[in-house]
């Protein structure tokens, strides 16, 4: 196979070919690789494939509308599959979400999240709230507005002018205090303070257009919110005028061990970010979804006839991803998707709190179907031996997400009790393995 024409994104690309790990097929719980290897996904593909691999009824359902309709223009034009989308994400989405606008990504999700804050504003004739804060670790991908309010330092460093008018605050891991923390931890919800006082400190609380968070940040190493820490978030924003966006881009479709983040941490924000679980990671999509409130607002400050929001992508509410995104809401609620995560979250928590006392084990944290086992860093850099650990799982059959020290699991929701225990010990053999090695 000629590897030398792909740039691989967040890759090493110079030293990928010494050890290239190749995939070719997925089924259900399993990837094959191009050695015939069974490859158990530990973490749903990047944590979207919440059904499983190949799921017969999405995979169809997408085959049969390439052949129907394959695309559709927009500009006041639309599909009868588009509409249908929406309806159903609308019907499926915590209360008080209305609208759905469609994009293809995670990432357009987050420009689209912080365009619609400001055209919220502009629409109320409060042009002056143009800020936007987000939090230090924070990841709502790579486009510019969301990188900017992005937080992982390696992300923004390598572009170093970003939007203009963004502000972070704290992030809310404290390994010291919250250590080992099963589901959301005990301390910290003061972390949310800082956003008040930074708004009277450094700016003026009327030039705040939105505050955006991941109400679990996943990509920073699965840092799981102190208990009330997002309710102060949401007083804060609620007494200020600021619009709160959640980015549930990981946290949608069962991945806290309900439906949302927002329901499962009893939490509403104004403005809602999904993507990845929403078609099971088949066809791009995301979206971002609003109340009544916002979508009136915007429309009805513009002239009769006018484009009210003059923003959307090519292949926005592409008919593909309408067909993928209809049929995994249908199999989430068929399955009973959601209801199982629920149930299997205590044996997956039981099962990650099982390597604490293993060498090197710094922290373990967790919530639903998700966990982060964060270790020491050793003298070699960050990431080095996670790393290590993270390629011997690879070779022993299991597949996670290295993010910086941390390996972060978020298995598809139809993992079984039995493959949950692999998981975990596999780990726990890779890390006593690497332990061995540098002892
Ligand atoms: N927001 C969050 C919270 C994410 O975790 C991600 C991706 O991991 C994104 C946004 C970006 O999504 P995409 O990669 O689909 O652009």
């Amino acid at each position: 196979m000629n590897l030398d024409a792909l740039w691989m994104p967040f890759s090493a690309n110079k030293t990928f070919k010494q050890n290239p790990r190749i995939l070719t097929s997925a089924q259900g719980m399993y990837f094959t690789d191009d050695k015939g290897r069974q490859i158990l996904d530990g973490c749903a593909g990047l944590w979207c494939v919440n059904a499983g691999h190949g799921n017969e009824r999405i995979t169809q359902a997408i085959a049969e509308q390439s052949k129907k309709l394959d695309f559709a223009p927009f500009f006041n034009m639309s599909h009868d599959i588009g509409f249908k989308a929406a309806e159903r994400l609308v019907e499926m989405a915590p209360k008080g979400f209305d609208k759905a606008f469609f994009t293809n990504s995670g990432s357009e999700s987050a420009d689209t999240s912080l365009k619609i804050a400001l055209a919220y504003h502009a629409a109320r004739g409060e042009t002056g709230r143009v800020k936007f804060i987000g939090r230090e670790k924070g990841y709502h991908g790579v486009n510019f507005g969301g990188t900017s309010v992005g937080g992982i330092g390696g992300n923004r460093k390598a572009f170093n002018h970003l939007l203009p008018f963004v502000d972070h605050i704290r992030h809310t891991l404290d390994i010291e205090r919250n250590g080992f923390s099963k589901g959301l931890p005990a301390y910290g919800a003061e972390w949310a303070d800082e956003l008040e006082n930074r708004i009277f400190t450094l700016h003026d609380p009327k030039s705040i257009a939105a505050v955006i968070i991941e109400p679990m940040s996943g990509s920073a190493g699965v840092i799981v919110p102190p208990q009330g820490y997002l309710q102060r978030i949401r007083d804060i924003c609620t007494k200020h005028g600021i619009l709160l966006i959640f980015d549930e881009v990981i946290t949608g479709f069962g991945r806290t061990g309900g439906d949302w983040a927002t329901n499962t941490m009893g939490v509403t924000p104004d403005i809602l970010n999904c993507a990845k679980g929403l078609t099971n990671g088949t066809v791009p999509m995301g979206a971002v979804l609003v109340g009544n409130e916002i979508y009136n607002t915007v429309v009805d400050a513009a002239p009769e006839g006018a484009i009210e929001f003059a923003h959307g992508y090519t292949y926005t509410a592409h008919p593909l991803a309408c067909a993928a995104a209809i049929a995994t809401l249908d199999v989430y609620r068929d399955e009973g998707l959601f209801e199982r995560a629920g149930q299997l979250a205590p044996k997956f928590e039981q099962a990650a709190h099982s390597l604490k006392g293993l060498p090197f084990v710094k922290d373990i944290r967790n919530i639903g179907l998700v966990a982060g086992i964060e270790l020491e860093t050793s003298a070699e850099g960050l990431g080095k031996r996670a790393g290590l650990v993270q390629q011997k799982c690879y070779e022993a059959g299991v597949l996670m997400r290295l993010t910086g020290e941390t390996l972060a699991l978020s298995p598809p929701l139809i993992v079984n009790e039995a493959q949950i225990d692999q998981i975990f010990s596999t780990i726990g053999e890779a890390v006593k393995a690497v332990a061995n090695e540098s002892a």
